[in-house]
């Protein structure tokens, strides 16, 4: 096994998740994050780097490192983690609970955060102000900045491209993003002891995995729309899980569903490092959350089902009390969920983490390097995977391996060209 060692391999070998934490501690000048060609998030290096800076890039990376959450006294289930305590619930304020991705759970969260004032400020992501197709950072102080940012982008996004600058702030904020993120800034709490004091809350959503822009530009088209007149676009929301929206500015409307965003362009552009990704349900996070999806005959159904349904799941004390609280101060309603019904609703997640130790076999045996996973039970779930599992998630590796398929363009490359993308 072997581990990337420098943000050139990283990015390169296809192991950068595109949180933007190099970014942050070198600044842009040096590593500036921008759309690579292939429409991710990316580093794009100003100068050669020296061995310090890779140094500290290493240290934090979670394309090099994805260590797992800190021991906890309840054994964690082999696939979904540690849980001190799992439910199922959504927003009480109904305005957050329509808007967002399912029922609002993180975006009550941290509103509760902030008007509690547990939290100055909640450091996240929402849609650009200059692009309605792309995202940006926020540091929020404000209810309404929070609930601005609810929903899913499925797109590139670096939440922690300035998180240096909010904690040279002082002030005390609450985290969302993805799983990758959170575990990022676990890593960055090792060598940096402000996050644990100025970073006390960390919220992360399950993932399936997120796409290149490309995936994005390629709806607009679909649509016969000129990515230039979007003046909205929302991949889901406003309902549950609500269709995908485009408006132009010239008020022509299009909707597609959630079905047809994700299997007829979303999973076509999935980045490499998520398809090695050993935790999609935010094993590191005090709170995760996701969707509470309507079974029909034993299986999750994405049809528009009204007002949305998280579930949730506390991995630390601080996340188990946070629910608690905000139960208690009515800003979320939540109801019995047990591990069964989780296993048999979020069984992608189950076959996404029993394929990684085939999936990194076939990068080992390609002489690639791949992230080191610690404590995520990597070798524990793959042995539970069937035979044909394993078979078809080394080949179907090795192969992409081979044709070079893990790799991305240069840190010194270009950015991404809307214009040159293909219907997928
Ligand atoms: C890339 C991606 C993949 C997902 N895969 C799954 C899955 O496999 N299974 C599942 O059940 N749910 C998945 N979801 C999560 C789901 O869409 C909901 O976010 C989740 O159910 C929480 O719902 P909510 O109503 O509480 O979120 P909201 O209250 O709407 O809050 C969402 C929060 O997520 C933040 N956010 C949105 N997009 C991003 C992003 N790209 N990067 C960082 N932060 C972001 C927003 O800033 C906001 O704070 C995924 C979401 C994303 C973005």
């Amino acid at each position: 096994m072997r581990v990337a060692e420098r943000v050139e391999e990283i990015v390169e070998r296809g192991l950068c998740t595109g949180c933007g934490a190099c970014e942050s501690l070198l600044g842009k000048d040096v590593l500036g994050m921008e759309l690579s060609p292939e429409g991710f998030m990316r580093p794009r290096r100003r100068r050669p780097l020296k061995i310090s800076e890779q140094q500290a890039v290493m240290q934090v990376c979670a394309g090099r490192s994805q260590p797992g959450p800190a021991p906890s006294e309840a054994a964690p289930h082999r696939i979904f983690g540690t849980m001190l305590h799992l439910a199922r619930g959504h927003a009480t304020d109904r305005q957050i609970r329509f808007k967002s991705a399912t029922g609002g759970m993180l975006t009550a969260l941290a509103v509760y955060l902030l008007e509690s004032g547990e939290v100055d400020a909640v450091l996240q992501v929402g849609v650009s102000t200059s692009n309605p197709l792309e995202n940006e950072v926020r540091f929020n102080t404000t209810r309404a900045g929070i609930v601005a940012c609810a929903g899913s982008r499925y797109g590139p996004t670096a939440p922690l491209k300035d998180v240096h600058a909010a904690l040279d702030g002082g002030r005390r904020f609450a985290f969302v993003g993805k799983p990758c993120d959170v575990a990022t800034l676990r890593n960055l709490a090792r060598v940096d002891p402000r996050v644990d004091r100025q970073i006390p809350y960390m919220l992360a959503m399950f993932c399936g995995g997120n796409p290149s822009i490309a995936a994005t530009y390629n709806i607009v088209r679909r649509f016969g729309e000129d990515h230039r007149e979007v003046d909205e676009f929302r991949y889901r929301g406003h309902g549950w899980p609500g269709p995908t929206y485009l408006r132009t500015r010239q008020g022509r409307e299009h909707r597609q569903t959630y079905d047809e965003t994700w299997f007829s362009n979303l999973t076509y552009e999935l980045m490499f490092r998520c398809k090695i990704c050993a935790d999609g349900v935010g094993e590191h996070a005090d709170v995760v959350a996701g969707d509470c999806w309507v079974m029909d005959n034993g299986k999750p159904s994405h049809r528009e089902a009204g007002d949305g349904w998280n579930m949730h799941i506390a991995r630390t004390e601080r996340g188990r009390q946070l629910i608690e609280d905000a139960v208690v101060a009515g800003y979320i309603h939540e109801e019995p969920f047990s591990v069964a019904e989780l296993e048999a609703m979020h069984d992608d997640h189950g076959t996404k983490k029993r394929s990684v130790l085939w999936r990194l076999a076939g990068l080992a045996l390609t002489g690639q390097p791949f992230p080191d996973h610690g404590a995520l039970r990597v070798v524990q779930a793959g042995l539970a995977a069937g035979w044909r599992e394993r078979w078809e998630a080394f080949r179907g590796t090795l192969a992409r391996s081979l044709k070079r398929r893990n790799r991305e363009s240069p840190v010194t490359s270009g950015t991404f060209a809307p214009d040159a993308t293909t219907i997928s």
